[in-house]
């Protein structure tokens, strides 16, 4: 069957599903040209319609101008140029929010993921999920790289109660409704996040084994820095998705911590003081008590205002998702229903 692109066939045939394919890039000249062929290649043999949305993320070494080469050329591919590099998470969105399809594909520019594992991305949104994380199971990338990746993964796996391998593999395949809710989350480096935020929210998530190759052209964009933002990233995200409508519990959590602490402090010193146990004026726990009371008042405070932040924001973000499939489900049985 020959390949159906999106703009033909919002015209013939609207109901058929479209498959997006965002790839973010910075700096990947001379992989964009394979890359765009080789998807063509897949998703064409799978009879699929599809689109596939190159980001350009501030390029400088003329990945810009293939790009555009590439858009020009081959009607499935739709160019976005960001106008400096804002980073990957934030042309994610800017992909995200550009695609038109039922599914949406994310991945890398430097071939390090096999355009011809896109099919089983598929299967797995068809078997009912509303994500698929790829998982690098065999990763052929420098221990520097790959050590801080598997603390990363375990911290994270925890802290959300997701097991996942790999949260940051950049192959991911969401549902519509899945990628409208993150479109508009992905900021900063949250792109690691991803499986955390939709999974937080309700969303299905399941992780699919993918084949990764070494990198043979350009250069990882992405230093060893990354660890120690990806975990302070982390308490963002705990903040965003546990404590957004109450960050009270999470700033007064803490705060009661250090403020219990302080006053058993002083409780102990005054007893000792009572009892004439010696003067307590020199004692470092004097000092330490004292100072942990304050931090304590002070997180909670902080946790204060965040709650009239909060309310005085008037709640922006519903605090739910709505099951969008179970509704779509339910308003076709309502139309089938015969009159009782
Ligand atoms: N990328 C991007 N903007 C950035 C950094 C990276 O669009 O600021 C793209 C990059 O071109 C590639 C993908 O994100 O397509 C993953 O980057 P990289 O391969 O450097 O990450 P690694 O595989 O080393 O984790
Ligand atoms: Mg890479």
């Amino acid at each position: 069957m020959n390949a159906t692109f999106v703009p033909s066939l919002l015209g013939e045939d609207a109901r058929r599903r479209v498959i997006s394919v965002v790839v973010p890039f910075l700096n990947e000249r001379d992989t964009l040209k394979t890359l765009v062929a080789r998807v063509s290649d897949v998703l064409r043999t799978q009879g699929e319609a599809f689109e596939i949305i190159l980001v350009d993320d501030g390029s400088t070494d003329g990945s810009g101008v293939e790009a555009a080469e590439l858009e020009r050329r081959c009607p499935p591919v739709c160019l976005i140029t960001l106008k400096r590099n804002f980073g990957k998470a934030a042309a994610l969105s800017a992909g995200l929010s550009a695609a038109r399809g039922d599914v949406i594909v994310t991945m890398d520019a430097d071939l390090q993921d096999l355009p011809e594992e896109l099919p089983g991305f598929l299967a797995e949104i068809d078997a009912g999920f509303d994500v698929v994380s790829g998982w690098k199971r065999k990763r052929h990338d420098p221990l520097s790289k790959t050590l801080p990746s598997k603390v990363f993964n375990f911290v994270l796996s925890r802290a959300f109660s997701l097991r996942l391998h790999d949260f940051n593999c950049g192959f991911k395949a969401y549902t519509r409704e899945a990628a409208n809710y993150l479109q508009r989350r992905l900021y900063g480096d949250l792109h690691r996040f991803t499986p955390a935020l939709l999974h937080s929210a309700g969303f299905r998530i399941t992780e699919l084994p993918v084949k990764h190759e070494p990198r043979r052209f350009g250069h990882s964009k992405f230093g060893s820095g990354r660890l120690m933002r990806g975990l302070l990233d982390l308490l963002t995200v705990v903040l965003l998705t546990r404590y957004r409508s109450r960050p009270l519990h999470f700033f007064g959590g803490i705060g009661l911590g250090f403020g219990a602490l302080g006053v058993l402090g002083l409780v102990y010193l005054t007893a000792l003081w009572f009892l004439g146990l010696g003067p307590i004026g020199d004692r470092p726990l004097l000092l330490f008590s004292i100072l942990s009371t304050l931090a304590g008042l002070q997180l909670i405070g902080v946790g204060l205002i965040g709650e009239l932040v909060v309310v005085s924001k008037g709640h922006q973000d519903a605090p739910y998702v709505l099951d969008e499939r179970r509704a779509v489900a339910h308003r076709e049985e309502e139309n089938n229903a015969t009159a009782c």
